[in-house]
């Protein structure tokens, strides 16, 4: 019954292998959530919200209240100013404005160019529009990854509607470095493109190293749609609000296909997010050099298991080559060791990065240890 465009789609790894987890009672490190929670002040905001009957249809374009914090945050972090009636659109998780992103700005036909491994929403919501998906690879780059820049050169053509940029990125946790993010622009600029630029672990990333948006470069103010949310930054993964910040006419663009999908993001969350980003910015930080030392917990305890393990600069995941089929290691991994990862084919077409998997960090201390004793009781396979 399903249309051919999407049956490449019909489920998600990250559902398939939390059901696994489920199963063999393992412990979950593939769907990228946190098993801890985020500010308790935002949950009593978003309880008294429900309390006091915020549980109907908001402004479509979200709650001023949250919109203003938004762009306060945004000018605060990056010192980039957007209009808060104008420029942003809180949708129902990030996902959503990158889909209603796609939907307002594609036609069938025209071709969209990805970042290979991606987020696996991408290529779907692509689908949806009709559109064929071009990609350009993450190469290897010492212990990490990087972006071929001269795939991205050959790739762009005619038909190029636009580019999707994730940085940091899943799911290799590698960060677009400010070189290749202004060869970027250049191309977007020469070539008359937009850009939607997924910026959901823009708060999660490590050394100190300050998170560089596109649409801070020369050019790139009026053709970026920057999307972001609190899942990743506040703990809030199930909360579903997202949202998109760019220029008026891209931003409308968003909005149309916004209000046909989930027409208003949930009410009762709204001014609980505005809570966190105007107040909840010292946890923010805590949480970030938390996740840091996670994330050498993990990486650690995988390379002392004897796992290729590859650098990730932020956000909520490390890659390790297993030097197997991943697909296979990780169908058997639930049952096997109790450890659930995902697959990064699951995540491609292509067969680079076969022997890839995806490990989630943003884990208790303990669960992060429980799942190496694990592994290090399972052995290699
Ligand atoms: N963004 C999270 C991840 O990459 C969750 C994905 C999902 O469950 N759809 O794991």
């Amino acid at each position: 019954m399903l249309v051919p465009r999407l049956r490449p789609y019909s489920t998600s790894v990250f559902g398939e292998i939390s059901q696994l987890a489920v199963t063999h009672g393992a412990i979950d490190l593939g769907q990228g959530f946190p098993d801890y929670e985020g500010p308790r002040a935002m949950h009593d905001a978003a309880r008294a919200a429900i309390a006091t009957g915020v549980n109907h249809y908001t402004s479509a374009k979200g709650q001023p209240v949250l919109r203003d914090a938004i762009v306060a945050e945004r000018a605060r972090h990056m010192g980039e100013k957007y209009d808060a009636a104008t420029e942003v659109v809180v949708t129902a998780g990030a996902t959503e404005a990158l889909t209603a992103a796609l939907l307002g700005l594609v036609e069938p036909g025209d071709e969209v160019i990805l970042i290979e491994p991606y987020y696996d929403s991408y290529p779907a919501a692509v689908a949806l529009t009709g559109a064929t998906r071009r990609t350009v690879a993450m190469v290897p780059d010492g212990d990490g990854f990087t972006l071929d820049l001269d795939e991205l050169r050959r790739t762009i053509n005619p038909k190029t509607r636009l580019l999707v940029l994730n940085s940091p990125h899943n799911p290799t946790g590698s960060l677009l470095s400010d070189h290749d993010l202004r060869a970027i622009a250049e191309l977007a600029c020469d070539h008359d493109l937009p850009v939607i630029s997924d910026e959901v672990y823009e708060h999660l990333v490590f050394d100190a190293i300050p998170h560089t948006s596109i649409a801070s470069l020369p050019g790139m103010r009026d053709r970026t749609i920057v999307i972001s949310g609190p899942a990743k930054t506040f703990n809030v993964t199930g909360w579903r609000i997202g949202w998109a910040l760019g220029p008026e006419p891209l931003i409308n663009a968003v909005f149309a296909a916004k209000q046909y999908l989930t027409f208003v993001p949930p009410s009762p969350f709204q001014p609980a997010i505005a809570h966190a980003l105007a107040h909840e910015q010292q946890w923010a930080a805590a949480n970030r050099a938390a996740l840091q030392r996670k994330y050498r917990t993990l990486s650690t305890g995988l390379r002392d298991l004897g796992f290729d393990v590859k650098r990730s600069a932020g956000g909520y995941f490390v890659c390790v080559d297993v030097g197997t089929d991943g697909t296979a290691f990780c169908r058997d991994l639930p049952a096997r060791a109790g450890v659930a990862a995902i697959p990064v084919a699951a995540l491609s077409a292509r067969g680079n990065w076969n022997t890839l998997v995806r490990f989630a960090y943003c884990k208790e201390d303990a669960t992060l240890r429980d799942a190496i004793t694990r592994l290090n009781a399972a052995g290699h396979p």
